[in-house]
């Protein structure tokens, strides 16, 4: 039997990428495997990454992380969905929740059964079928016995990186604080071999994970793997971020608001709330953007407002020799769905499951690659159709947005929804159907025909059946206290 020659794996950067990773290699691989990750506090993080999406809570399971502990430690709170404000034009908003909207049927999703309902005049609003979105709006939550919701968190990027910090710190994971200054690589091979800091320290590795954030130490600026720009289709390229004091309970759902020039979030914590706008610096400047996010925030600022350039796309090999880029050193998505710290995970999950056994095979380089880059290709669709279907006809942002050209993987399942009322996922997708159909529908993509099984159904018969829907989401929903309440019992701050 051949020797295991993957015995040290470095971790370069401790952000929210960084920590995740050293957590999740720590207690999965930290008995056999010698994991050093190395930071800069003089660099620090990029401070912003508040909103999540439900599928952190599996990492969570595997990382034996108690919700209350992780909650109270992190300020955090739930997270139902997120309200699109002023996108499908000015002063029409709606929710794409966490939730499933009416009930899975086979053959025809329940939009289906919808549309007919609305053409006789007997349906209500789409969103009316699906708790997760009514208890958004009632601003209610609770954990039922009875019935589960689906949902995320709202959380304090940096006190989060701390807490993981913690659980890999308990897991053996050594932290080195450092300026990386240079990269070593083999000249035969090109692989990395060390990272040496501005100390002069050598740190030595197999396996190293690029986490240094939108700098890409690693992956770019020592192994030059290039950049997919998908300026063109995702056109905003700035961010300001400011954290303000709370002036009333958090509700349980991110707010997107739209403006003529891109768009602003409103993540409530339970002690503050993050603020930021993301634009466009073709069509607002810097100054015009902050004023604009100042103007629009309530309570007091707690920081000055901090300035994000990004370029939005991705790495044209997120694996290559023996980097693997995990977090902003990989690509990046505007956090419109909040998909940034999934990613992350999904290339940590992706990273275990093709640990190298003996030595780093291409064979498994090339599969972690294809499958990262359709499953972020996928994501960028989904954030562009935010974009792309609109009414919105206002500013020249909108404009470019409404007019660009678009993928065709997206311009197929715009035509195909708009023409029959149906949209698939696709394997390994993240976004399901029910997320789709909501941003579609909420974006004004309105079908020309629903399916005809829902003809089988007579007036009185679907009539009863949304009924029936609507009356157990209502139920539902009247049980649950507010968002507020249950944090207070559940997990206040310490
Ligand atoms: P960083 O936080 O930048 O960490 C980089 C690390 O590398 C730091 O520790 C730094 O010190 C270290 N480093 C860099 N260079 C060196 C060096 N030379 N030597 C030593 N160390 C070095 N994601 C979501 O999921 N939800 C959101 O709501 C969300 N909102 C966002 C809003 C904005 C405006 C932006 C820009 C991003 C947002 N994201 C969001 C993305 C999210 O912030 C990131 O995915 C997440 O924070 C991970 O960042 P990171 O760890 O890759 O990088």
């Amino acid at each position: 039997m051949t020797m295991h020659t993957i015995k040290r794996i470095i971790i370069a950067g401790g952000g929210t990428a960084g920590w995740m990773a050293a957590a999740s290699f720590g207690k999965l691989l930290g008995k056999t495997l010698d994991i050093t990750l190395v930071e800069s506090d003089e660099i620090g993080t990029v401070g912003v990454g508040e909103a999540t999406i439900p599928p952190l809570l599996t990492l969570h399971k595997l990382l034996n992380i108690n919700e209350q502990e992780f909650m109270a430690a992190t300020n955090a709170t739930f997270k139902l969905g997120i309200s699109f404000e002023n996108w499908r034009n000015v002063d029409e908003d709606y929710i794409h929740s966490f939730g499933t909207t009416g009930k899975d049927c086979w053959a025809a999703g329940f939009q289906h059964f919808w549309m007919k309902g609305q053409q006789l005049g007997i349906a209500a609003e789409y969103g009316d079928y699906c708790p997760e979105l009514i208890a958004a709006q009632q601003n209610k939550f609770a954990l039922l016995n009875n019935h589960s919701i689906n949902y995320a968190y709202h959380l304090d990027a940096t006190r989060y990186a701390g807490f993981l910090r913690k659980i890999a710190e308990m897991h053996g994971v050594k932290r080195v604080e450092g300026k990386i200054d240079k990269v070593h690589k083999c000249q035969d091979s090109g692989n990395i071999t060390a990272l040496q800091l501005q100390s002069g320290q050598i740190i030595e590795g197999d396996l190293f994970i690029d986490c240094t954030g939108f700098r890409a130490l690693l992956i770019e600026q020592a192994l030059h793997v290039g950049y997919d720009d998908w300026t063109h289709i995702l056109p905003c390229d700035s961010a300001l971020a400011v954290q303000t004091t709370s002036v009333e309970e958090p509700i349980p759902y991110t707010r997107s608001i739209a403006h003529e020039w891109g768009w602003q979030w409103k993540i409530p914590l339970q002690n503050r709330v993050g603020n930021g706008v993301v634009y466009c610096s073709k069509y607002v400047s810097d100054d015009e953007a902050k004023a604009r996010l100042l103007a629009s925030v309530t309570g007091d600022c707690l920081t000055e407002p901090r300035l994000i350039k990004f370029k939005t796309g991705q790495r044209r090999k997120h694996w290559h020799k023996n980097c693997v880029a995990i977090g902003l050193s990989s690509g990046f998505i505007e956090p419109l769905e909040s998909t940034s710290i999934h990613l992350i995970q999904r290339s940590i999950v992706r990273l275990l499951q093709m640990l190298p056994y003996n030595q780093i095979e291409q064979s498994d380089i090339d599969e972690f690659n294809q499958q990262t880059e359709h499953e972020v290709n996928n994501i960028r669709d989904f954030i562009v159709l935010h974009y792309h279907v609109t009414n919105r006809s206002d500013s020249p942002f909108w404009n470019h947005c409404r007019n660009m050209d678009i993928p065709a993987s997206l311009q197929h399942r715009i035509d195909l929804f708009k023409r029959t009322g149906r949209v698939f996922k696709v394997p390994n997708e993240l976004f399901g159907e029910n997320s789709w159909v909501q941003v579609m529908l909420g974006q004004g993509l309105l079908p020309e025909q629903y399916h005809p099984i829902v003809d089988m159904m007579s007036e009185q018969e679907l009539d009863e059946f949304l009924k029936h829907i609507q009356s157990n989401v209502q139920r539902l929903v009247a049980q649950l206290p507010s968002h507020q309440t249950f944090i207070q019992h559940y997990c206040p701050t310490r």
